[in-house]
């Protein structure tokens, strides 16, 4: 075993406060996150898991990252098998090796990570003294089968149900095949893809997925947790004055997933993140998260607010995460009494329509100076096309409004290659840019500064059960 790792693995947890470390539990989890330990405590999915895992009876869960440079360079030159953070044990001794995925360009990262820990890389290599191997997150509903072959199981669905019933499913059987088809026959949230055949057709695309055991579902559908209070049911029940059923709503016990390790020196890790919403009602034909998370669904604001009661001796800094963060119908009563804590709150990213003055004044008066929104094109008439049904001259008036309260930096997340694209499409993302630069300018003047506009350009990849998937 390295000592150099083991002194940089323990200098970061010098650094946070939060983790558990148990040797003894029955079932041991390594919860894989494929990137660095700076930007993994950054991902509210794997402090959502991490938190999941530890809560249920005889379960430990550490944490595993792609090791950094300098950590890579060591685990290259000794042979040292890749380590947890919490008590540096070998990867491959744990039960479940747990990945939680977010972003398909992670995919290279696992498999870089199992051969790290002397674990096969491809599931059909491996025997029942390997740990099983299964990955999740939001990369797993999206499109997983690129690594499908490199996992023993998939977790379709959101970790809230999932992870109490892929424990039950390992503790209630015996061998790796018994586990993996009593998970399989649940019918929805776990898929094992040694368990279909795929056919293909002439041509070598996909023809058809067939089971080859018995009970095994044709298509593997997603779980997703339903505990929490719809929004647009709790919208309606507290804008028609229905107290019964919205206090009905508000008084389910959810889970408010936040940030369960405090790790200062991560990316972001000097704030409390809480995911106050899940999915989004707006329908924009290339929105992978509103279709796949829908439908939307929110965490009251008693239990997000008794998160930041938590912590506030910690932070003055909280950052609520949600598609759609002015779409939850309580964020009036969040943002008083956030602002009353002290917070100073930021917003993972903001929809155009929703922003609202209560909301720009937290955010004024949080001194963070950056906005990031999202007009996809400079055309009208392509925003028609994909449903996202704001105008240039609308997206112009909102951005002033930012502006004008001193905000004079806004990033804009823009896409090319959208379905019936033209030039002149194209051509009018350089005039609504040059419009909010106008704008931009004039308000800078009165604040005797500059700004700045920081445009961010993606190609448009078509993602799976979105209406532009074809
Ligand atoms: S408004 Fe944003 S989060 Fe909502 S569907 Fe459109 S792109 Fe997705």
């Amino acid at each position: 075993m390295s000592k150099r790792i083991v002194e940089s693995y323990k200098k970061k947890l010098a650094s946070e406060e939060g983790y558990t470390t148990s040797r003894t539990a029955s079932l041991r989890i390594a919860l894989c996150y494929p990137n660095t330990h700076a930007i993994g405590m950054a991902n509210l999915g794997l402090h959502t898991m991490y938190e999941l895992f530890n809560s249920i009876p005889d379960v430990a869960c550490e944490r595993v990252f792609l090791p950094d440079a300098d950590e890579l360079a060591d685990y290259e030159k000794g042979g040292t098998p890749l380590m947890s953070l919490e008590t540096q044990s070998r990867v491959r001794d744990f039960d479940v090796v747990a990945f939680s995925i977010s972003f398909e360009t992670d995919y290279l990262n696992m498999a870089r990570m199992l051969q790290l820990a002397g674990i096969p890389v491809w599931s059909r290599d491996r025997t029942h003294y390997d740990p099983l191997v299964i990955m999740g997150g939001a990369a797993s509903f999206l499109n997983p089968e690129p690594i499908a072959d490199f996992t023993d199981l998939i977790a379709v669905g959101e970790g809230e149900i999932l992870a109490h019933q892929l424990v039950d499913g390992i503790v209630e059987n015996e061998s790796k095949e018994d586990i993996l088809l009593a998970l399989a026959r649940i019918g929805r949230g776990f898929y094992v893809p040694a368990f279909y055949d795929v056919i293909y057709n002439d041509d070598g695309t996909v023809f058809d997925y067939l089971p080859n055991q018995e009970g095994i579902p044709r298509r593997v559908g997603r779980a997703l947790a339903a505990v929490n209070p719809k929004e647009g049911t709790l919208r309606r029940a507290l804008k028609r004055g229905e107290t019964e059923l919205a206090d009905f709503l508000l008084s389910q016990e959810t889970f408010c997933p936040s940030t369960s390790i405090w790790s200062p020196n991560a990316e972001m890790g000097e704030r409390l993140l809480v995911e106050i919403s899940r999915g989004c009602s707006q329908g924009c034909r290339f929105c992978w998260a509103g279709y796949n998370y829908y439908p939307p669904r929110v965490v009251p604001a008693k239990d997000i607010l008794a998160k930041a009661r938590e912590w506030r001796h910690k932070t003055d800094r909280i950052g609520l995460v949600s598609t759609a963060v002015c779409d939850h119908p309580e964020i009036s009563t969040i943002l008083r009494e956030l602002r009353a804590m002290d917070y100073r709150i930021s917003v993972s990213s903001l929809r155009l329509d929703q922003i609202s003055d209560e909301l720009l004044d937290a955010l004024v008066e949080s001194r963070d100076q950056q906005i990031a929104v999202a007009p996809e094109t400079g055309s009208d008439r392509l925003r028609r096309v994909i449903n996202k049904n704001l105008t240039n001259d609308e997206i112009v008036d909102i951005c002033g409004a930012v502006f004008d309260r001193g905000m004079l930096s806004v990033k804009l997340y823009m896409m090319v290659g959208l379905p019936t694209e033209t030039q002149e499409d194209l051509d009018e993302m350089f005039v609504l840019v040059e419009r909010i630069k106008n704008r931009l300018l004039e308000a800078g003047k009165r604040f005797g500064r500059a700004g700045k506009i920081i445009p961010s350009l993606n190609g448009f990849v078509p993602k799976p059960n979105t209406p532009l998937q074809w």
